[in-house]
């Protein structure tokens, strides 16, 4: 079939000009509408969408916009998917029509100060992809040669998408000085804290899952957790004293806050111990302010550290893992557990906001529903 092509940029099928997207008007105001089809370039692919899933971020977007990602309204959006090769641009050589792709959401320039310390992460000029809400995506240059991946072997799309989630937690996790014997406090039990979870333990560490949710917890503790606590309406004080009955009255080594709330960011750097690590992975609303005792950032020793997004290593990283059955079977598919279509994406928010699932995978042509 495909050397009936006369070249590469033609495709497979005859794509129609106008696609269903969801397009972002403002805070909880998304409408389902036809967009035109993108165009690509000679360096460009161009995405069917097979599934994408409202990661955490997403629904921050919904609920209250996003300084970064989105500048101007209408906006296409959503970023995490994985779907098939339907157009090649005639200078790429690294895919073809028909294959199955994880494009993953950002590519750093390789140029810059920060890329040439390896700094990824930090990249001045990182190339974003939004837009996955849609039928077709456009997938720029710079994606299109660093950071997009064929699926692996018996994988199905909506387990693949998560990717960019598994890429974040190994970078996350691997600049938290994780160590064998250490306790890891780990708070909120989103996608991403629930992949924390998840990762850790298979470092061999002792694990404590905060959280607000009870199902949620339930969830932290099948994926690894050994000591879950709800903490909601409950005082800092009480979680810290928690905390530290349940490390011997010390407090645990490392607390990763993925919740992206300052009074949690506070509440981290309480319960730490004394030389303890903080890692603010979760991050807060534009113009944010925290409070933290000098005293224990002094006398105690703490080390606090911010971390963002992922880098292509760790992207790599994370696809090696993505690949093992047995984690698809045991923590992917404890994660994603609802499939829906593009446009009940609403609905999938509330759903997820109000924490009766963890994420949703959004399929455009959505036929089986989980
Ligand atoms: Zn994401
Ligand atoms: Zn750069």
């Amino acid at each position: 079939m495909v050397q009936e092509l006369k070249n590469q940029s033609e495709s497979l099928i005859d794509l129609p000009t106008d696609m269903n997207a969801m397009l972002f008007y403002g805070p909880e105001d998304i409408r389902y509408e036809k967009v035109k089809t993108p165009e690509i370039n000679d360096y460009e692919i161009l995405v069917k969408v097979e599934s994408v899933l409202t990661c955490g971020t997403d629904l921050k977007t919904y609920l209250r916009g996003h300084p970064v990602l989105i500048k101007e309204t209408p906006a296409l959006f959503g970023h995490q998917f994985s779907g098939i090769v339907v157009k090649v641009g005639k200078n790429v050589s690294k895919f073809k029509i028909g294959d199955k792709v994880i494009p993953v959401n950002s590519s750093p320039c390789f140029k810059c100060l920060y890329c040439k310390s390896e700094k990824y992460s930090l990249c001045e000029n990182i190339f974003f992809l939004n837009g996955a809400y849609a039928d077709y995506v456009k997938v720029p240059k710079e994606i299109v040669e660093n950071n997009t991946h064929k699926i692996p072997e018996n994988t199905p799309f909506e387990i693949a998408a998560i990717l960019e989630s598994l890429a974040v937690v190994k970078h996350g996790l691997d600049r938290s000085e994780i160590e064998k014997g250490k306790t890891v406090c780990i708070i909120g039990t989103g996608s991403i804290g629930l992949l924390f979870i998840a990762l850790a333990k298979r470092e061999g560490v002792k694990i404590i899952s905060l959280g607000r949710n009870e199902s949620k917890l339930r969830l932290a503790k099948e994926l690894g957790a050994d000591h879950v606590v709800n903490i909601r309406d409950t005082s800092s004080e009480n979680i810290m004293q928690k905390t530290k009955d349940l490390t011997g009255g010390f407090g645990p080594d490392v607390v990763i806050e993925a919740v992206g709330i300052p009074e949690i960011w506070e509440l981290a750097t309480k319960i730490v111990s004394r030389g303890g690590l903080v890692n603010f992975f979760g991050g807060c609303k534009k113009g944010s302010k925290v409070e933290i005792d000098t005293f224990r950032l002094h006398y105690d020793e703490l080390k606090v550290l911010g971390v963002f997004h992922h880098t292509p290593k760790y992207v790599k990283k994370a696809l090696e893992l993505l690949s093992e059955k047995q984690f698809q079977d045991n923590v992917l598919r404890k994660i994603t557990t609802k499939k829906m279509k593009l446009s009940e994406l609403k609905e999938a928010f509330l759903l997820q906001k109000s924490g009766e699932v963890v994420q949703v995978a959004i399929e455009p042509d959505c036929k089986e529903r989980l």
